[in-house]
């Protein structure tokens, strides 16, 4: 019999030691056999969570509305990648595409690539984008798209990135006042969070993020390594070419304290031991730290805007609108799908657009 995944990390830490979170979380994702994502379709209705684009068309259409200002601002290059960073089920791309059919030369001009770790979600992005009319290419990084002006999206994509969790020891030993929390078995030899008491190694304070100055004894920070090495990964794209990344995701505008790893499992919050493998695992995104590795690559990062502000300055309400008129047996369902991605309570301040641009581009459209 094969052994499940919780068997084979509680191995790994029998005989090496407590795994990072960053390896715990790798692991639970995207182990190629066991892992979370190349398992499984986890999203919609029947699966694990549910994301903006699954909510509604409208999400997908004004984002293709962005893209083509963006593509203007960039002096409307003959040629360019449009780029998706996890592309789920690749209905936002679709959406994205159809919109931007308002403008002939975009779509001429356009090279999709996907950017995805999953082949089961990859099949799925294969089907729904067969009929696009423009070429769409799969890459496993994003240093292997080809070079060129680049337009590049990621709805929670780095929320699903693996981060490290440090705790204040000391808060007046600057950065080696940290050490690491890491992933271990309990007596019961039941995997628990255990505390490593010696300073966190160099490669990880290297990530702590200014506003984590005011930390005080035992505060947790999360960090994420794989952050810094996407914005390396746009900063060398942008040097020789013009681009933006959009990123859209939950988490706060500042640098917040905190333990925010999360396991969803049929829509509901599960423990993040509770099942390896099987559950989704997301971190709260730290849109400030973002913005401060993005600025010192040398890059211009916009504000963190909530996206009932991003999306309502691209007209989404106005999206609504025409929809009703054209579908005017679905008005309540355009209504609560609207409301869904816009209201206060739901995902309309939770969750936050940040642009990163290369230099000498005017501010994108929406965002400040
Ligand atoms: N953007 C989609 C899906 C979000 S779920 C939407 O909004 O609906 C996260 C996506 O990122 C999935 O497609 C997942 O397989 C992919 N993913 C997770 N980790 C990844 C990684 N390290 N590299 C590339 N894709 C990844």
């Amino acid at each position: 019999m094969t052994a499940t995944l919780e068997n084979k990390i509680k191995n790994r830490i029998r005989e090496a030691g407590p795994l990072s979170v960053a390896e715990y979380m790798t692991v639970c994702l995207l182990d190629p056999v066991q892992g979370y994502y190349p398992t499984r379709d986890p999203l919609g209705a029947d699966g694990d969570f549910i994301t903006a684009p699954e909510i509604s068309q409208m999400f997908g259409e004004v984002l293709g509305l962005w893209c083509i200002q963006s593509w203007i601002d960039m002096g409307r290059p003959e040629t360019f990648n449009l780029i998706e960073l996890g592309p789920g089920r690749g209905i936002m791309m679709s959406d994205m595409l159809r919109a931007t059919s308002l403008d002939p030369d975009f779509k001429a001009a356009v090279n999709v690539w996907l950017i995805e770790a999953s082949s089961a979600l990859e099949a799925v992005q294969g089907r729904t984008l067969g009929a696009a009319g423009v070429p769409v290419q799969w890459a496993s990084r994003l240093d292997d798209v080809p070079s060129g002006p680049s337009l590049i999206i990621g709805n929670e994509f780095l929320d699903c990135l693996p981060i490290q969790q440090l705790i204040c020891n000391d808060p007046f030993a600057g950065k080696d006042g940290w050490v690491e929390r890491r992933v271990g078995l309990d007596d019961e030899d039941r995997l628990c969070f255990v505390r490593i008491d010696a300073p966190a190694v160099a490669g990880l304070t290297r990530n702590i993020p200014e506003g984590a100055d005011d930390a005080r004894k035992d505060d947790l920070l999360e960090t994420c390594s794989s952050v810094a090495q996407i914005v390396d990964s746009l900063a060398q794209r942008f040097a020789n070419h013009s681009g933006r990344a959009l990123f859209i995701d939950y988490g706060p505008e500042d640098t917040e304290f905190g333990d925010t790893l999360q396991a969803l499992k049929g829509h509901k919050k599960v423990g993040v031991f509770s099942d390896p493998g099987n559950t989704d695992l997301t971190a709260r995104v730290d849109f400030a730290a973002l913005a401060s590795v993005a600025q010192a690559a040398g890059l211009t990062a916009s504000a963190a805007v909530p996206q009932r502000e991003f999306l309502s300055k691209l007209g989404i309400e106005m999206r609504a609108v025409a929809l009703t008129r054209a579908k005017p047996d679905g008005k309540s369902i355009i209504a609560r799908q609207l409301n869904r991605l816009t209201a206060d309570d739901e995902m309309g301040e939770l969750f936050k657009a940040m642009c990163l641009s290369s230099a000498a581009l005017p501010p994108p459209l929406g965002l400040r």
